[in-house]
């Protein structure tokens, strides 16, 4: 008997394809993956694998071997024209906001590699060398033009996601616009090896005037990541080695290059797309926005934009919720994107910019101020939040309802550490939770859906996340709060469950 026909066609098995195959094959929906390379990506590209990100990964039971493959990053040391300035102790820098409260380096191509292997484990090989070269759509079903060994083939899917990165054919078939422009500055990548300091697990900053030198280690070798801005002089060029640029990166970090593995150059766009979705076919990672690589955000996006559709989409070809949740998606992501260009734009215009601003960012910020600052609780948690993602909400989504204490629905869920209200979420189902005591109409409610109801007791700790004492939390697979209240009456939670569709 042959397999049945896959209901998604994923376009791109960069790692926000391999993220949402991945979290579809472990919810029972075999997905097609094809991809027009001959094989994995090879160059190492985004190295920041971010707390939230993890967090899926635990989701999904795999955080455990991305954390063995990478580097935990221990801190960040500033550097002034090739002295070391000051030292920012990074290590735990979200204890108690998240159980992964570092940041982790891990090479691009080791973590495509990584979910390669844990897709093939779920039953789905990528196929290579298959190009999408067109698409049509019916009213309930998209028809995929694809291209492999110059043979066109039709494929015929229930939903097509767009994840082939920024130059997604799957946009262009959409006509969907991509609106932004290109940076005028120019950056430049290299690994390297030298001598006169060792990375260790530190990203080491540098910043000269209209430019900005990043070193950090590639892999437990000792080799360093060169990323950098181009001085003016040197940015209209096309035939720029490293050594154009290695008196500026030397000079700027203080390491004398020995050998030279990789050099490239390139250009940054800042766009996000009109739409995140079309009918029955979505966009998700580069191929719905791309920005300054300012915080290492855009693969880490990338995964949360893949988390979000796989979840809704298995959930609606299941049957466990209605197709209104798909709805939610461009409106949850597409906002979240925006505002990740916005805040990338101010970040890398006052990292890379002139006068006196420029001079201050160098002279005082980076070296004097920052050390201090960190040193301040609630600045350490602010900064982990935004650089995590651990403070990305959904509040104005059309899934998000209600609110109890200081969480409100959209919320990700926060963490108590122990006991740890995370573990429940391995089962990537929605699931009620209650912080204090469960009352009986609760279980009624709950039981009928099919949904687990997990209690925790109420504690000093709960308060200080924010939680309200006895109040229902309905958690989504994504951990993020869907609907939150008092537990006075059922009628709210009813009339949100029925809404949606939702049962276990
Ligand atoms: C030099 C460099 C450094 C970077 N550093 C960082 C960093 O430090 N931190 C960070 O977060 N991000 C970084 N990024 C960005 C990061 O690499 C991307 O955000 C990430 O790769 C996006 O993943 P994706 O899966 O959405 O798209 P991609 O990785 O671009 O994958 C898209 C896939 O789709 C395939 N494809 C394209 N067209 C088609 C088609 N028509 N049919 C079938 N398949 C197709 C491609 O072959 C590719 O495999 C960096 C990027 C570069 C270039």
């Amino acid at each position: 008997m042959s397999a049945p026909r896959p209901d998604v066609l994923i376009a791109g098995a960069g790692p926000t394809g391999l993220v949402l195959a991945l979290w579809l094959a472990r919810a029972g929906v075999r997905p097609r993956v094809i991809d027009k390379a001959p094989g994995p990506g090879l160059a190492s590209r985004a190295m920041a694998v971010q707390a939230r990100t993890l967090e899926f990964y635990r989701q999904l039971g795999v955080a455990d071997g991305v954390v063995a493959g990478g580097l935990l990053m221990s801190g960040a040391r500033f550097w002034d024209r090739g002295r070391l300035a000051a030292l920012l102790p990074l290590g735990d820098i979200g204890a108690g906001i998240s159980p992964f409260p570092m940041v982790l380096s891990y090479p691009q191509d080791d973590h495509e590699r990584f979910l390669i292997e844990r897709l093939c484990e779920a039953g789905v090989a990528v196929e290579w060398n298959t190009e999408l070269v067109g698409l049509r759509q019916s009213a309930d079903r998209v028809h995929a033009r694809l291209r492999a060994n110059g043979v066109e083939t039709e494929s015929e899917h229930a939903y097509l996601c767009g994840c082939d990165g920024a130059h997604s054919a799957v946009r262009h078939a959409l006509g969907v616009g991509f609106p932004g422009a290109k940076y005028d500055s120019r950056f430049y990548v290299a690994d390297v090896a030298g001598e006169g300091w060792s990375p260790g697990s530190f990203v080491n900053v540098s910043l000269g005037r209209g430019t900005i030198c990043l070193g950090f280690p590639v892999r437990r070798a000792g080799m360093v990541r060169f990323i950098g801005v181009l001085p003016a002089e040197l940015a209209a060029r096309d035939d720029l080695t490293f050594d154009d640029v290695r008196p500026i990166s030397e000079q700027l970090l203080g390491l004398r290059t020995t050998d030279v593995n990789w050099f490239s150059t390139y250009s940054v766009h800042h766009r996000v797309a009109e739409a995140f979705r079309v009918g029955r076919v979505f966009l998700s990672g580069d191929a719905g926005h791309v920005h300054s690589p300012a915080g290492g955000q855009g693969m880490n996006t990338g995964i949360g934009d893949a988390v979000n559709l796989a979840w809704k989409l298995a959930a609606v070809l299941r049957g466990t919720a209605a197709p209104a949740v798909l709805d939610s998606y461009e409106a949850e992501r597409q906002r979240f994107a925006r505002t990740l260009v916005a805040s990338t734009d101010r970040a890398f215009g006052f990292l890379v910019g002139g006068g006196l601003r420029g001079w201050l960012m160098r002279r005082v910020v980076m070296p004097r101020v920052l050390p201090l600052a960190v040193k301040v609780p609630a600045v350490r948690r602010a900064m982990f939040g935004l650089i995590s993602q651990t403070r990305i909400e959904y509040r104005p989504s059309p899934l998000s309802v209600g609110g109890a204490g200081r969480v409100r629905a959209g919320d990700r869920l926060p963490w108590l550490g122990e006991p740890d209200n995370f573990a429940p979420l391995a089962s990537r189902d929605w699931q009620v939770h209650v912080y204090g005591e469960v009352g009986t109409a609760l279980r009624e409610v709950a039981a009928r859906a099919g949904l687990e109801v997990h209690r925790f007791a109420w504690s000093a700790a709960c308060r200080r996340v924010g939680f309200a004492r006895d109040a229902i939390y309905l958690v989504r697979p994504d951990g993020h709060v869907g609907f939150a209240a008092r537990q006075t009456t059922m009628a709210g939670l009813t009339a949100y469950l029925e809404r949606f569709g939702l049962h276990g």
